[in-house]
């Protein structure tokens, strides 16, 4: 398949990505939806509305991240200059806080004093917790009873932020039962109650929001290498979990048509069922939590088990404009293992001073492959979505073995 030159705008106003996206939601929920869509389309247009948050993603949030030139890992590797989007050098430790604080400033405007939110590793989670704080709102975030015993640590940090999380049990207790009970919820308190979502997911106009707050990301990055470089990179290279961290990077160079784009899915301990989260290897049409996308499920229609070492990757289907831009053939996607994550990990940690999240790890491990075979005058733009503060324990077990007490 060849890029299109120009990509038509998306979603359209139901919130299509061609015949992907939508609104599959319960009939209650649609008139917040709509008044949802309404209030970010006026804040959208609204100068005031984006200098507050310009002020606010400068002051409280950090940005611009740097665009960091790997200096040693280009070496090491011996092929295209590999740049390093630092999203992991902001407030909080990963790209979430962008989404979240967009999301909590449209609060405001609806005048709703009572945040919601879903989590698996407990960073968007956390990011949640840090937006309700600074602004004073009351926070609930609903975590999978096994996601809270694997990321303690970031539950002990939203509880010290002032939120509640309340745990799920239901199910294999993790994110996606997290998503069903926030949908519970909000479906019950509608009238006070925001649910901040944490990726490019979910009913419209989530998937276009949320990417919308990313899009600094890309719009960052490519005033940086152009300033560096003088020219637009040949290669940009993002991890895809519900898809937010890629699609922000991504969207500002979808018509640059020289530009490829590489997205980097959960591959798990390989393409078995129920043993990966690859949505683009063996998943098919279906509709899930609020939007119709590509997923993981059984000839019955049933969403199956996933797997990955990454919580933030762990999760049955992409967000609708991927399957929208796999269909265009405007981005590729592959997939990385648990045990190139771990590998990759490690590498970029000893090579440039770096810890990723593992879910990072999965693009860095992307770019150890693809560097080699290019040219040394190409160049490579990762985003490294996330600082791996939180994934120490999980990894140590992995790396050093189980008898690694902290
Ligand atoms: C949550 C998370 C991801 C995956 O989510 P996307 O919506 O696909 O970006 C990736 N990296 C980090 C560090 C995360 O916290």
């Amino acid at each position: 398949m060849s890029a299109t030159a120009t990509l038509p705008k998306v979603p359209d106003q139901h919130g299509h990505f061609g015949k992907y996206g939508g609104m599959f939601v319960p009939e209650t929920l649609m008139a917040a939806l709509t008044e949802l869509t309404h209030e970010y389309e006026m804040a959208r247009k609204d100068p005031a509305f984006q200098a507050e948050l310009d002020r606010l993603l400068h002051e409280y949030v950090g940005r611009p991240t740097p665009l960091y030139f790997a200096e040693r890992w280009t070496e090491k590797l011996g092929g295209a200059r590999i740049y390093l989007k630092r999203e992991d050098l902001l407030h909080t430790g990963a790209h979430k806080i962008n989404n979240a604080l967009g999301q909590a400033l449209l609060a405001l405007r609806l005048g709703k004093k009572r945040i919601i939110a879903e989590t698996g590793a407990g960073q968007h989670g956390v990011a949640t917790a840090t937006v309700c704080a600074r602004f004073g709102l009351e926070c609930v975030i609903y975590m999978g009873k096994i996601d809270m015993e694997r990321q303690a640590l970031n539950v002990a940090r939203m509880r010290f932020l002032g939120a509640e999380v309340r745990a799920v049990t239901a199910g294999q207790a993790t994110l996606k039962e997290a998503v069903n009970e926030a949908m519970r919820d909000w479906v019950t308190n509608v009238r006070s109650t925001h649910y901040i979502l944490g990726s490019a997911l979910g009913s419209h106009p989530f998937p276009m929001m949320v990417r919308d707050f990313h899009r600094v990301i890309g719009v960052e990055a490519r005033r940086q290498i152009l300033e560096r470089e003088e020219r637009l990179p040949d290669l940009l290279v993002a991890c895809v979990g519900g898809g937010s961290n890629s699609i922000g990077l991504f969207h500002p160079f979808l018509n640059d048509k020289d530009v490829r784009m590489v997205g980097v899915e959960a591959g798990g301990d390989g393409i078995i069922p129920e043993r990966h989260a690859a949505r683009f290897q063996g998943g098919r049409l279906g509709v899930l939590q609020g939007t119709k996308t590509w997923l993981l499920a059984n000839d019955d229609g049933q969403i199956e088990l996933t797997h990955s070492v990454s919580a933030g990757l762990d999760y049955a289907a992409i967000g609708p404009e991927h399957a929208y831009l796999h269909d265009q053939g405007r981005v590729e996607y592959t997939y990385a293992t648990d045990e190139e994550a771990l590998d990759a990990f490690q590498e970029l940690s000893r090579v440039e001073g770096i810890i990723p999240a593992l879910e990072t790890a999965h693009a860095v491990a992307y770019v150890k492959k693809a560097a080699p075979k290019l040219a040394k005058d190409q160049i490579i733009i990762v985003n490294l979505s996330g600082r791996g503060d939180k994934d120490v324990a999980q990894a140590a077990r992995h790396i050093f073995g189980e008898g690694l007490k902290f």
